[in-house]
């Protein structure tokens, strides 16, 4: 298997990029996990930093992402004269994290991979300047949106520049870690009263262990067919 599979149907663009990120085969998460992404079912994924993980998440959101762009050719308009009314930034994909170091690694990854694509990913977080993320996110540019789950939340409730209610990917990583952090609220509620239902979307959840909150969790905000992957 390789990245260039004809059955992943990856952008020549993205597998340019994906060379020049020094990826060359495949790890095993990313051989399990990338079709079930690109098929568009949901995914249980058992899986450690180091395996690649990131990788198998990314790569098929930025490209179905890229894709979908391409055919509906910006059907969303530009908010270059905000009115204050919708917000301006209106991801597709939304990936959840336990850290900042992490939001902007994986933030990072995706500007590489997608850096000949029509995707740009915006990391936000606990810690990072207010004003900055908020001039960012009315700048409305970004359809990825890395976050953890406390600072979205407050950027959610208390201001209206960004809405997650268009998500179609969304991903939770280290989400064992997320759960020994007590973020298991603040992710509930943003699934509960901001996002789609899971049905409309296309979910991953990510873990390195897999106890039985864990597993809890996967059963009730996975669609019923999902796979795991480990
Ligand atoms: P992760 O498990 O997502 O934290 O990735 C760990 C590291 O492995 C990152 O630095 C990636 O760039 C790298 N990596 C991911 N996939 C591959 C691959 N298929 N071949 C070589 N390195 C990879």
């Amino acid at each position: 298997t390789s990245f260039s599979d004809s059955k992943l149907g990856f952008e020549n663009k993205l597998l340019e990029d994906v060379e020049k990120a020094g990826l060359k085969k495949p790890t095993p998460i990313q051989r399990h996990g990338m079709p079930q992404l690109v098929a568009g079912l949901d995914v249980m994924c058992l899986s450690h930093t180091g395996s690649g993980k990131t990788a198998a998440y990314l790569l098929p959101i930025i490209n179905n992402i890229a894709r979908e762009n391409d055919t509906s050719a910006s059907s969303r308009s530009k908010p270059s004269s905000w009115s204050g009314k919708v917000a301006p930034t209106i991801p597709k994909a939304l990936i959840l994290t336990p850290t900042h170091e992490l939001a902007m690694q994986i933030c990072k990854d995706a500007n590489l991979f997608g850096s000949g694509l029509p995707v740009e990913s915006f990391a936000v977080f606990g810690g990072q300047n207010m004003s900055y993320e908020l001039k960012k996110l009315k700048e409305g540019k970004a359809n990825i949106l890395v976050a953890t789950p406390g600072k979205l939340l407050h950027l959610l409730s208390e201001f209206h520049v960004v809405s997650v209610a268009e998500v179609k990917y969304f991903v939770v990583d280290e989400a064992d870690d997320m759960f020994d952090r007590g973020f298991f609220p603040e992710i509930r509620t943003i699934i509960d009263q901001f996002l789609p239902p899971k049905e409309e979307r296309v979910n991953a959840l990510l873990s390195a262990t897999f106890p039985n909150q864990i597993q809890y969790f996967a059963k009730k905000q996975l669609r019923p067919e999902f796979i795991y992957v480990v």
